[in-house]
């Protein structure tokens, strides 16, 4: 039978009497069931239970009930953590832990390095904007150092904004999340190519065969910055490839490097089961190469025509622009059967922008200043893998889950 506790005559039940323990000392084996142990003898209700271990030195803390005779419960506590050689508090008090309040958020914040001026100019914005950080865990330690923090108490866009203008002058990197389901219901990654997953610009390798490197890089530059029409520059800029043999092609994707961390953050995603995109306005005649190299699900970008084993200068069919990107990336996600809102776009050109914001994550990664200010965040440090501790992914965990694979991750140096 329930009790309706609102109905007139019934006054709110009485928060229960509790009791905070908390034990400080070097972790060992059997700590925590030691204590319960010595709780177990009271006959107390769990409530709560956080612990945390930072270079073997644990705290624990448990919120038990009170039992009428306290006392007798706390010196029982008090001679385990003496034989554990630890130190323990036990606070008496009423109710539960304080819920927390509503405008939830996951701060992520990289460095390379975190000093701790940054994490006091951030922790600061935070509490200037009447939030609360309700719980902080680390993400990664190596090549970038990234913490997680847990933030009540305001809208996550207001925080957003505050953070990203601090983040710039503290020289580290912040995403500032909602905390809901969404996170964990992202399953498509849609990447740009050129200056994102690749190191630099194909069409640049290229047209250094023909001896127009610099030309064709100022005009990428300026396309890339959004101050010329993306589709008039690239057919431009195609037309100067006019009579370049297609082995050229074969030639540069062989030189092409990967940006640091592309294969471990492709090959972890994709055991988890999120689908990956490239759409790229670069040509296929490359990116396919790299989609099959990488295993990646959907490519789209340029077809550069071919006559007699050279390039004519000319595009078949319609140019990957701006908005020819976005629409891939809608195509894209209605194949895998998800919402734009569950696909993390990341990029780095203006051309990527109306990409970044159909989706409900977009990335500026190392990217011109127009894009990270458009997108919901922006990652600087040149590691793609990086991606992942937006994603709640820690570092620990894809080692762990390289190693069971037989693969050997670096180790940090300190
Ligand atoms: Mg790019």
């Amino acid at each position: 039978m329930s009790t309706d506790i609102d109905a007139p005559g019934h006054e709110p039940a009485e928060q229960p009497r509790t009791l905070l323990i908390t034990l400080t000392g070097t972790d060992r084996p059997g700590v925590t069931s030691s204590i319960f142990s010595a709780l177990s003898g009271a006959g107390v209700e769990v409530l709560d239970i956080e612990q945390i271990v930072l270079r073997r030195r644990l705290v624990l803390g448990v919120l038990v009930t009170a039992p009428r005779d306290w006392k007798k419960l706390r010196d029982a506590v008090e001679r385990t953590a003496a034989d554990l050689g630890m130190s323990v508090e036990v606070d008496r008090g009423v109710g539960d832990n304080t819920a927390r309040k509503d405008g939830r958020s996951h701060v992520t914040i990289i460095g390379a390095p975190l000093r701790a001026s940054a994490m006091a100019a951030m922790a600061g914005r935070i509490a200037d904007a009447g939030a609360n950080i309700d719980r902080i865990e680390r993400m990664a330690r190596y090549p970038v150092t990234a913490i997680e923090l847990h933030v009540s108490g305001v809208e996550p866009d207001k925080l957003r904004t505050s953070l990203v203008e601090e983040a710039s002058r503290q020289s580290v990197d912040v995403a500032v999340q909602p905390a809901n389901l969404m996170r964990r219901g992202m399953r498509l990654i849609v990447m740009d190519v050129d200056s994102t997953l690749v190191q630099g610009e194909v069409i640049e390798m290229l047209a250094s065969r023909v001896g127009c490197e610099a030309e064709v890089a100022r005009v990428t530059e300026q396309a890339m910055r959004g101050e010329v029409d993306f589709e008039e520059s690239l057919r431009a800029r195609v037309a100067l490839l006019e009579g370049l043999e297609v082995s050229a092609l074969d030639d540069v994707y062989e030189q092409l490097d990967y940006a640091p961390g592309a294969r471990t953050m492709v090959r972890t995603l994709k055991r988890l089961g999120y689908r990956f995109a490239m759409v790229s306005g670069g040509f296929t005649a490359v990116t396919d190469r790299i989609a099959e190299d990488l295993g990646f699900d959907f490519a789209h970008a340029n077809e550069l025509e071919v006559v007699d084993g050279r390039l004519t200068g000319r595009i078949v069919g319609d140019v990957v622009d701006r908005a020819g990107k976005a629409a891939a990336l809608r195509r894209f996600a209605a194949e895998v059967g998800v919402p734009e809102g569950a696909v993390i776009a990341i990029g780095d050109g203006a051309n990527d922008l109306d990409m970044l914001s159909a989706a409900g994550l977009g990335i500026a990664y190392n990217a011109k200043p127009v894009v990270q200010q458009a997108a919901h965040t922006a990652v600087n440090v040149p590691y793609l893998d990086t991606i992942m501790y937006l994603l709640g992914i820690s570092r620990e965990e894809v080692v762990a889950a390289d190693a069971d694979a037989g693969i050997v991750t670096p180790a940090p140096p300190v």
